[in-house]
């Protein structure tokens, strides 16, 4: 029998599924059925293609529940959120099914002749998926990928794969073709470095840590792989005085604290102006008291567990270490609650004020803590914003729309929302700067990371 992971859910600690681990064989085997597809699926008509698109939507749609349940299991994430998640994957495939026949080429005025650009695949895209958000971050590869004419091969991360598998099967009950959408579980040093290195994979759509991120890149380079990566983030949301501190602090703990914190856009850093601290810190604990922590079948509980036991214990290291400031330890400002029993609890849990040199200020936590660190003036709230290598999502509240507007233009962040702390949307581009990566996924500017324009000059002289 072939060696296989076992999937735990995270919040019984008891063992759900077991998957195949497979190695570089599987993935050449994979990356070889993908090649070979690509030809049939670029032929396909455009209107047929994004009938199947379409087709595929509707059976994530018809497996919905079943889905969501699967991916609550699996990432221990609220039934709601992981809801929220499979909607958006149906949306996302019927979004990049109706691209299919609207990423046109361009006709270039020229001397001497007519000149035209076409979009052209890529050919084989590597996939390779983080466990926090599995099923959303597959669909935000896969849609852009096969609309643009490419076949795909998906590495979920080792120990969140069953979403990513049943969306697999439910492709081929679609009607697309086999070869043209697939899933290789195992290890990311074995499947995704293969993957990475392949010499018939065009492209690596990543999304993980910016460590991994870097390595990934490193072994893309033999090949001159085309590579986007979607990696960490250390983002802050900046209050201002004049904000509506009531909304901004009952919607802080949706920014952080939501899927565990485990997060690349959470707003693991709060910026207060100094002036309104205090009011803020009251209203913020009100809210992260009421943020249920608890099983995550229930409709009701805002947070799950964290994904694993190990994942915990470098999510409590933060704290530990993070608070032994100079001049003696600190305690949280707000601490949650957590159930008893089974599962890998971890409070949600505030720390104000916090001194933005602590390493809890300055790297990606990935769980429920949030530092709280004063500013005084617009100036001193841009430098602290900006002062990361990261650069992926943030909030800015205030009321003052010209100073929303000024703050949007200065902080380096590919994401920010002025008083609200969304960041995803099914058509606008989504992806960082600095150190949290380069491309963008999701709306019509996905489709470039997936496509290559090609030149062709038809000389008109006789
Ligand atoms: P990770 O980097 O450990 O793993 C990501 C994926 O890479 C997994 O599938 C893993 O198996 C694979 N992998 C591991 N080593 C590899 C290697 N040497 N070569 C190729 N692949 C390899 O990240 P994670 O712990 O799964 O996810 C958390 C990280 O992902 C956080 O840093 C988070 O910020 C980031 N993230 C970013 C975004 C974004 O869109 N910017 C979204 C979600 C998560």
């Amino acid at each position: 029998m072939s060696p296989a992971t076992r999937i735990i859910n995270p919040a019984t600690e008891q063992v759900i599924a077991e998957v195949p681990i497979g190695g570089v064989e599987e993935t050449d085997e994979a990356v070889a059925r993908a090649l070979a597809a690509g030809p049939a699926w670029q032929a396909v008509a455009p209107a047929d293609r994004a009938r199947l698109m379409r087709r595929f939507a509707a059976q994530v749609e018809e497996h919905a529940e079943e889905l969501a349940q699967l991916e609550t299991a699996n990432v221990g994430k609220p039934i709601a959120e992981s809801r929220d998640e499979v909607g958006m994957v149906a949306e996302v495939l019927y979004f990049y099914a109706g691209a299919v026949d609207k990423h046109r080429g361009a006709t270039v005025p020229v001397s001497g002749g007519v000149d035209m650009t076409f979009h052209e695949p890529l050919g084989v895209v590597g996939a390779i998926i983080p466990w926090n958000f599995p099923v959303a971050i597959t669909s935000w590869k896969v849609g852009p990928a096969l609309a643009t004419g490419n076949t795909i091969v998906v590495k979920p991360a080792e120990i969140t794969p069953l979403s990513a598998v049943r969306l697999a099967e439910l492709a081929l009950d679609a009607g697309l073709p086999e070869g043209v959408l697939q899933v290789v579980t195992g290890k990311g040093s074995v499947v995704g470095t293969r993957l990475a290195e392949h010499p018939d994979v065009a492209k690596i759509a990543f999304t993980g840590s910016t460590e991994v991120g870097r390595e990934v890149m490193a072994r893309a380079s033999g090949t001159i792989k085309r590579v986007t990566l979607e990696l960490g983030g250390k983002s802050a949301s900046v209050v201002f005085a004049d904000a509506d501190l009531a909304k901004a602090a009952a919607s802080a703990p949706g920014g952080v604290f939501s899927n565990g914190g485990q997060d690349c856009c959470a707003r693991s850093r709060i910026l207060v102006q100094r002036s309104v601290l205090d009011e803020f810190l009251d209203l913020l604990a009100d809210a992260v008291l009421a943020w249920t922590v608890g099983d995550p079948t229930d409709p009701d509980s805002k947070m799950g567990p964290m994904v694993t036991a190990a994942h915990r214990g470098v999510v409590a290291g933060f704290l530990d270490e993070g608070m032994g400031a100079p001049g003696g330890p600190v305690s949280a400002h707000t601490t949650g609650a957590v159930p008893d029993g089974p599962g890998f609890w971890y409070p949600p849990t505030v720390v104000a004020p916090a001194d933005p040199d602590w390493r809890m200020a300055r790297e990606e936590i990935f769980g429920p803590i949030v530092a709280v660190i004063p500013f005084e003036d617009e100036a001193d709230a841009v430098r602290l914003a900006n002062d990361t290598p990261f650069g992926l999502s943030g909030s800015i509240w205030t009321r003052d729309s010209a100073r929303s507007l000024r703050m949007a233009r200065a902080i380096h962040a590919g994401n920010l929302s002025v008083n609200s702390n969304s960041s995803v949307r099914v058509q606008t581009s989504f992806g960082g700067m600095k150190q949290s990566g380069f491309g963008r996924e999701l709306g019509l500017e996905a489709l470039s990371s997936y496509s290559e324009v090609k030149n062709v000059f038809v000389s008109t002289v006789d």
